[in-house]
């Protein structure tokens, strides 16, 4: 079956998606929704699993990280296992523990910075609250629940020219003290601070009444810019949109295994963490992907000669070539949007990718018709890093490193081309059907 969604199409899911996402346990949610009215069966890693050939799964873990998995009928041996890797995280600001001020008569909330959040885009939009709040039910038992404001809840007001002349020249962003947003203003009589959990009570109650929750134990909670992702440029060459890092791989990963071969074995991993190094129980330098692995395969021997017959796609966006800023790349490596996917290379191994899985991924392209193109960073400039690496080194599967070109990435509103998320879905659909195993002799 070849990729079934044309580009239009593709898009809009896509934005849709994001827009129903505002956080790794919502972009999970969103991604667990999918694969459950697909036919996917959720298995619980507390429960004993008795896998079969044939059949398609997923798990979960703390909520925010996933796999799914399709069961190929053909033998793990004989074809190895496609897999598709992003993340579910993006920069942002969330929400501190005990964050209530009172200043002037305003309620602010502290908020930490999440991973390297580019923190001007962030003053002066219409900001949401979204995440996880762990709640006491009526039986004194902890449960757990996601919750989204959806409606302009907050805002961090820019401080006026006229106060900072030099705001244009040299104005910085002290994280602690300028990034405060404001989410109400009391009236004259009101003396009290709201207690945000009792805030937090109260949403959850609105959004789920059935639910029987007494007290919110504590929260994970981030903002995130209300506006829509949007089609955008005099001929709608651009996507506009929060998260797109990684969102977008991340449903390029979902709409093509939704449409993967039962013949061979293929594997979607979207793991939380990213942006903070990937460390944790549920994030690609965690156990998560090797444990799922272990528990498929058992016996040792068994599992890695299967995972030498596998291969990663590591997919995370790339930096397109700004026109503004054209030196910041290499002459000859500087990836245009909506001129296809890139393929990320760094002689360190910031990157995974190999002249085997390159080649393997150049193929692919060129036989679908689809561009490539290819990204390394300045040799005087240090490159970010993503899961390609982790993965690879802690599973020890061959992994190439790849991402649709992007502008303005780490900031609230991002921008891709319209044709590049859909080139990489055409891609990773045709890798989900690859009918053999995946070893380069
Ligand atoms: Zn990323």
């Amino acid at each position: 079956m070849s990729s079934v969604l044309d580009q239009t199409e593709f898009n809009q899911q896509l934005l849709s998606f994001i827009q129903s996402s505002p956080t790794p346990f919502h972009a999970t949610h969103s991604i667990a929704t999918r694969l459950s009215l697909a036919g996917f069966i959720e298995l619980d890693e507390a429960a004993a699993w008795d896998l079969k050939a044939g059949k398609r799964y997923f798990i979960k873990r703390n909520d925010s990280s996933i796999i799914a998995f399709v069961y190929g009928k053909k033998s793990l041996l004989d074809t190895g296992i496609r897999m598709l890797g992003a993340h579910t995280d993006s920069p942002c600001l969330k929400v501190k523990p005990q964050p209530e001020l009172n200043r002037k008569g305003y309620l602010q909330l502290g908020v930490e910075v999440y991973g390297g959040a580019l923190l001007a885009p962030w003053f002066d939009r219409d900001l949401s609250l979204a995440g996880r709040v762990t709640y006491k039910t009526t039986e004194n038992k902890i449960a757990s629940a996601l919750i989204d404001f959806k409606q302009p809840v907050a805002t961090i007001p820019s401080l006026a020219i006229h106060l900072d002349r030099e705001a244009n020249n040299s104005r910085s962003i002290n994280a602690q003290r300028d990034i405060v947003p404001v989410l109400l203003q009391f009236g004259q009589e009101q003396t009290l601070t709201p207690n945000f959990k009792s805030i937090l009570l109260a949403q959850l109650k609105k959004e789920c009444p059935h639910i029987a929750a007494t007290q919110i134990l504590d929260f994970e909670i981030s903002l995130y810019d209300t506006q829509a992702p949007a089609f955008i440029g005099l001929q709608r060459d651009f996507i506009a949109s929060a998260r797109l890092d990684n969102l977008l791989s991340c449903v390029v990963g979902l709409e093509a295994i939704l449409q993967a071969s039962d013949e061979v074995s293929s594997l979607l991993i979207c793991t939380d963490h990213e942006e903070v190094g990937s460390t944790s129980c549920c994030g690609a330098k965690g156990p998560m992907l090797q444990q799922f692995l272990e528990r498929l395969i058992p016996d040792t021997e068994t599992r890695i000669r299967v995972i030498e017959n596998s291969l990663m796609i590591s997919a995370d966006n790339a930096h397109g070539v700004h026109p503004n800023f054209m030196d910041r790349h290499d002459e000859n490596h500087g990836p245009l949007l909506n001129r296809g996917p890139v393929v990320k290379i760094n002689a360190n191994q910031r990157y995974a990718t190999t002249s085997e899985t390159s080649g393997f991924f150049h193929l692919l392209c060129e036989q679908l018709q689809v561009p490539v193109q290819v990204f390394v960073a300045r040799t005087d400039m240090g490159c970010g890093s993503t899961i390609g690496p982790i993965v690879s080194s802690e599973v020890g599967v061959k992994t190439i490193d790849v991402g649709v070109p992007t502008f303005a990435m780490h900031s609230i509103r991002e921008l891709a081309g319209v044709a590049d998320a859909h080139y990489l879905y055409q891609i990773a659909s045709a890798f989900y059907q690859y009918p053999s195993a995946l070893r380069f002799v």
